[in-house]
């Protein structure tokens, strides 16, 4: 996370359509065999891959492993029919349009689009940044003072203000969340209309409403009375803001420690909005709550935890960084028992897992060394799915395989006994399909011609396996700018150009990782 001080304080789930049969509890094995062959007893394996049965028009009715909201349906249809979600059920075919759609068996498993809680796209496409010697810091303020972490920011921090060094470098991280199944990324982006195509930021550009989110990334210790008044008007405006997402307690120092208490309106310093929480309350005779969003929020304590969930505060994990940080991590296991919102990002590439679902994976491993059992591969995917969507305040839209919602979906090619770990298994090789509004972005060169969004994709290698991804003159880019028809390999260009003023041209992160 950015020790950025300086940027600025952003100023403003039941069944599925019943009437397929159900097939067994969330928790119960799969009878995929028919599709991959036996099932290993743990673990997931490459499914085969998806056939075009039909070609149709207006919409797609997808066939799989359907991981929906109570049930894991297998086998299981999605029909979808535009940019929504009209059916989610055993057998779709008696819904309108269903026999009119593009029919897709995809031999895989069909989650909603993934929801990254918590990342700094902009930054995505520097490489992890490894403190010589090897050591573990306080705070994040500590490390945001390093020379060499200055240093090896530096080909993003010298032009953090410029769009040429944002835009590229936030479309590397969009296109990296895309090829990991990501279709949402809530990143601290700045509002530039660069950031307005691809996946949706929770933050500014999601194309679901107005923008009901402010973010902070400065200590909200820093918060005086002035800003607590006006976020508390804007909490109870006509239009409110409905997510107040901050940087919480990352770290375990005493400074870290004071952080949640000045949140919620005790800190005694003068000018610190003494007795005025952030968290819930009464303003103007107003009653507020289950606005604020509390990214790592390690070192909270039994009572601040109550609290926590009093207020309907919610949380963003980040394990991977917070580990390799400050080698621990918020007391996950506890927040999940008090039943807690909590959703799951990687934070940056400069001190987390690449990308979302690598982070899960750092999750489900840390919690074997832990002992942690409430982690497990559902609860990860649970964080990024609905929880992820409540937590950005989109869950009215996105989130859920359910009808009405809008068809943001990922199909991981993988299948085992287990669902979920065909999500946590997979690597941008297994993303087979990701659509965003019910077009296609990323996925198995062979659906390209019949799911892609627009004519102008790309092929992508992902780990020896052909792939389309689509980035150019994509919905949502203001045409009027140069940027609206850049490819991936312009970005690319670019990029390295940037780095190659700092002699490092050839540390690019790629947007794969094949090891
Ligand atoms: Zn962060």
């Amino acid at each position: 996370m950015d020790g950025g001080v300086d940027a600025p304080a952003d100023s403003g789930m039941d069944d599925a359509s019943a009437d397929g049969a159900v097939d067994g509890a969330m928790d119960a094995d799969t009878d995929a065999a028919t599709d991959a062959g036996p099932l290993p007893d743990s673990g997931t394996v490459a499914s085969p891959a998806a056939e075009v049965l039909r070609t149709g028009t207006g919409g797609f009715l997808l066939r799989g492993v359907v991981l929906a909201p109570d049930a894991v349906l297998d086998p299981g249809e999605v029909l979808i029919v535009g940019d929504t979600i009209t059916c989610v059920a055993a057998d779709c075919s008696a819904e309108p349009s269903a026999d009119s759609v593009t029919l897709i068996d995809t031999h895989g498993t069909i989650s909603p689009g993934l929801i990254d809680g918590h990342n700094h796209l902009t930054y995505d496409f520097l490489p992890e940044w490894v403190p010589d010697p090897a050591r573990l810091f306080d705070d994040r303020y500590q490390w945001a003072d390093d020379p060499a972490y200055e240093a090896h920011i530096a080909p993003f921090g010298d032009g953090r203000s410029r769009g040429d060094h944002i835009c590229p470098g936030a479309k590397w991280g969009e296109l990296r969340s895309l090829m990991h199944g990501t279709t949402t990324v809530q990143g601290q982006s700045r509002n530039l209309s660069c950031l307005n195509r691809l996946v949706r930021n929770a933050d500014h550009h999601h194309g679901l409403g107005r923008d009901q989110m402010q973010t902070n990334i400065a200590s909200v210790r820093d918060l005086t009375d002035a800003d607590a008044t006006r976020l508390l008007d804007n909490y109870i405006d006509a239009t409110p803001t409905t997510r107040y997402v901050v940087h919480m307690a990352e770290g375990l120092s005493d400074k870290a420690r004071l952080e949640f208490a000045s949140l919620a309106g005790r800190d005694p310093r003068s000018n610190r909005h003494m007795g005025q929480s952030l968290l819930a309350g009464n303003y103007m005779g107003v009653d507020y709550s289950g606005v604020a969003v509390l990214i790592h929020s390690m070192p909270l304590t039994e009572s601040e935890l109550m609290e926590v969930a009093d207020t309907g505060s919610m949380i963003v994990w980040s394990p991977s960084s917070n580990i390799v940080l400050y080698g621990a991590t918020a007391p996950i296991g506890r927040m999940i028992e008090l039943g807690l919102t909590i959703g799951i990002g990687p934070d940056w590439t400069v001190s987390g897992e690449d990308d979302l679902l690598s982070e899960m994976r750092f999750a489900l491993d840390w919690a074997g060394i832990e002992g942690e059992t409430e982690i497990t591969p559902q609860r990860l995917w649970e964080m990024a799915t609905f929880d992820g969507a409540t937590v950005v305040g989109l869950d009215a839209f996105i989130g859920k395989l359910e009808v009405g919602m809008r068809a943001d979906i990922s199909v991981f090619g993988r299948l085992g006994r287990a669902p979920f770990e065909a999500v946590t298994d997979s690597r941008a090789a297994d993303v087979r399909l990701v659509l965003i509004d019910g077009q296609g972005y990323y996925g198995d060169s062979a659906l390209e011609d019949t799911t892609a969004v627009n004519r102008d994709c790309e092929m992508f290698d992902a780990c020896g396996t052909d792939k389309f991804v689509c980035l150019a003159n994509t919905p949502g880019a203001t045409t009027s700018t140069a940027r609206a028809s850049e490819t991936v390999v312009d970005v690319e260009s670019e990029l390295v150009a940037i780095l190659d003023d700092y002699g490092r041209g050839s540390e690019l992160l790629p947007l794969v990782a094949c090891d």
